[in-house]
């Protein structure tokens, strides 16, 4: 398992979606059986002591890797989702990106103060989204255990805007730098 070759299974897929970014295209770790199955046990078995209750997971590949995450470590699943897409009372964060901002929300009844949530996305990139969804968590009052990426674009420098409000640990299994 230790040696299961993530990053030959993602696809670099150039000008996509603009002239001049370089997409990093995780699907074929999803459409795989043995890649699937690789993915989720690497996460649980890092986490597998940190207390976890919760785990939460950013719209919308972040639910693909979320929710096996969460079923393997015996957790409940908390979507972060866009505006306008929970139906119930939520508590909202905002966060800049490249051009412009947006927003994530959960809903407030989702944690409570004890839980200690492992945050999980497909890619951290320049962190904006991991550290939205940490301050959703905080809104809660419930408490950031850590956060688990499948890939992190190191050359952007993630774990350094992470690190700077959550010194949790940051568990990736592909680097590129
Ligand atoms: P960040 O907020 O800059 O760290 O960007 C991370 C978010 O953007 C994640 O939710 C990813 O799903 C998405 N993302 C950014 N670039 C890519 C990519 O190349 N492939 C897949 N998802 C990406």
């Amino acid at each position: 398992m230790d040696t299961f070759d993530f990053e030959s299974r993602i696809i670099d897929i150039p000008d996509y979606p603009e002239p001049g970014v370089v997409f990093k295209d995780i699907t074929p770790l999803f459409d795989d059986a043995e890649a699937l199955r690789a993915v989720v046990d690497a996460i649980c078995e890092h986490f597998s002591d940190a207390g976890i209750t919760k785990v939460v997971g950013a719209e919308a590949r972040g639910f693909m890797v979320g929710a096996p995450v969460a079923y393997r470590l015996g957790c409940g699943f908390v979507p972060a989702r866009k505006p306008g897409k929970l139906p119930r009372e939520v508590y909202s964060e905002s966060y800049s990106l490249e051009y412009g901002t947006d927003e994530l929300q959960i809903h407030r009844d989702a944690l409570t103060p004890g839980d200690r949530v492992l945050l999980v996305d497909d890619l951290v990139a320049t962190g904006g989204t991991a550290v939205a969804t940490a301050r959703l968590v905080e809104q809660s009052g419930a408490s950031v255990a850590g956060f688990a990426f499948i890939l992190e674009l190191s050359f952007l420098n993630p774990r350094e805007v992470i690190a700077r409000d959550y010194p949790q640990d940051v568990f990736t299994l592909v680097k590129v730098s």
